[in-house]
């Protein structure tokens, strides 16, 4: 087969310089015909859409043709014409067609309509459908995003470690780390494991934030934000769970939480802004085919100033929803801890635009959150949003030395853990905030999946880490 540069068919779909002889390469979609012509549409993953392959038969030696099935890996050489039948501009007449990797008829991806179920349990082959195809190309699209947020407003991105030896981050079930022999552990007199003698001579577990150590960076280079993976080691199966996620924290000095409200709004904005202009087709697919409500949805939230919220004056609205009758599954009264359900009702029914939540009780929060004057709340923020609850965690976080270290030995987290964050407090303290954003969420939102398992390609979640 004659060599020729490939073209992304991405970028051939924009060519009008019908008559050039290209050279395309792709998994086939489908293909139909007659006895004289067949079609086929060909899809590399550089966009959604598909080229339309045209192919005379008389042309083409009957056992190549034989191989030309749905999955079948092709490289074709060929003359771009014109198009009128094949939905787009382009489409190319092929000369040679060299067939790269056959594809037999156990492929579970022939036929269209798979249950998102089915696809889940074949994760490895999914990026193959338009539906997935889509999500991970927004969901890369997402990440730069995020990037250029930050570093366009002269943040740091900075690497918080992966594994950690302090089991206090407050954010929930760690996952332990360890080389020791499970079928032999070493026990002192009291029943405890001993860990001298484990890899890090003590125990250590995944990380589930990296907030602590942003902490440390924001307080010495002003604006830092960490994007890397987390681990929880909840037992939450939900549509809006993963045991691993990723995580986007900003932590900012002097920022109280006013600013961190805007930084969020702004951020958030940002991030689904950019999904429209880079993401168009996608978007558009998965708007038509799934969740006619997406692109109104995405709109509505670059349109509307979130609304900022007391949690104390979320509470009261949320007891007058029932004293109307409105029905809730879990009960709502003051200090309890926001179900989903609660806070899609402030979003969805009461406000109907993305909803931030202030100053929680401070038993339902973190120990490193601002404490209030009323010495019963803290200075933390939820941000809550349509279809999905909670998108972001966040707080100002308490500066004051005294005050933290009070709050530390009250809720009794050994010392030994603490020394190194406490001394951010100790040597020149300042006011600072800062937030989480779960990556999956903002996806799930940006996409309108329904389900957190189908935005990141091999979701980890309580029985399941295939893949
Ligand atoms: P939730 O109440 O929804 O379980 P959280 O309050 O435990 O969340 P934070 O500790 O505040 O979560 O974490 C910051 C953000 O990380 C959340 O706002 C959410 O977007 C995301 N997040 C938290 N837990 C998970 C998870 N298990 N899977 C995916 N994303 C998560
Ligand atoms: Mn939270």
């Amino acid at each position: 087969m004659e060599k020729i540069g490939r073209t992304k068919i991405i970028d051939l779909l924009k060519r009008e310089d019908f008559g050039a002889t290209v050279n395309v390469k792709g998994w086939v979609r489908t293909r139909r015909g007659s006895k004289q012509v067949n079609f086929i549409a060909l899809n590399d993953g550089s966009t959604i859409n598909n080229v339309q392959i045209v192919v005379d038969l008389a042309n083409f030696n009957e056992d190549l043709l034989k191989l030309i099935t749905t999955g079948a890996c092709l490289s074709v050489n060929g003359v771009m014409v014109e198009s009128v039948g094949s939905g787009q501009k382009v489409e190319i007449q092929a000369r040679e067609i060299d067939v790269l990797g056959t594809c037999d008829n156990t492929y579970p991806l022939q036929k269209k309509g798979h249950s998102m179920e089915f696809l889940r349990e074949i994760a490895h082959l999914r990026p193959r459908t338009n539906t997935f195809g889509a999500v991970f190309r927004i969901r890369h699209n997402m990440a730069i995003a995020i990037h250029k947020f930050f570093h366009d407003r002269g943040f740091f991105y900075f690497h918080t470690p992966i594994i950690t030896a302090s089991d206090c981050e407050g954010a929930g079930q760690m996952f332990q780390v360890t080389t020791m022999n499970l079928y032999d552990l070493k026990k002192n007199e009291a029943g405890s494991i001993v860990y001298d003698n484990d890899f890090f001579g003590k125990q250590a577990s995944l990380t589930v934030s990296g907030q602590l150590e942003g902490e440390l960076a924001a307080t010495a280079l002003g604006a830092i934000y960490t994007f890397g993976p987390t681990f929880r080691a909840e037992n939450s199966n939900t549509p809006r769970h993963l045991a691993e996620f990723w995580m986007i924290e900003p932590e900012v000095a002097f920022n109280d939480i006013a600013d961190n409200m805007d930084l969020a709004e702004e951020f958030i904005k940002y991030c689904v802004q950019w999904a429209l202009d880079n993401c168009a087709d996608d978007v558009k697919f998965l708007n038509d085919m799934f969740d006619k409500g997406l692109i109104e949805r995405l709109l509505g939230v670059l349109k509307e100033d979130f609304v900022r919220l007391a949690y104390t004056d979320g509470i009261k609205i949320l007891e007058e929803a029932v004293a109307k009758g409105h029905k809730f599954e879990f009960p709502v009264y003051w200090g309890v801890d926001l179900a989903s359900e609660h806070e899609r009702y402030l979003v969805e029914e009461h406000f109907k635009r993305p909803v931030i939540l202030t100053d929680y009780p401070k038993e339902i929060k973190a120990f490193y959150m601002k404490q209030n004057e009323d010495g019963k709340t803290v200075r933390a923020m939820d941000v809550l949003f349509p279809k999905i609850g909670e998108i972001i965690g966040g707080s100002e976080r308490e500066a004051d030395y005294e005050k933290l270290l009070a709050r530390i030995k009250e809720l009794g987290i050994p010392m030994k853990d603490m020394w190194w964050y406490l001394d951010t407090r100790k040597f020149g303290s300042c006011p600072h905030s800062g937030f989480g954003l779960g990556f999956e969420r903002l996806l799930l939102f940006v996409t309108g999946m329904s389900n957190i398992r189908d935005v990141i390609p091999f979701p980890r979640t309580p029985k399941n880490a295939e893949f």
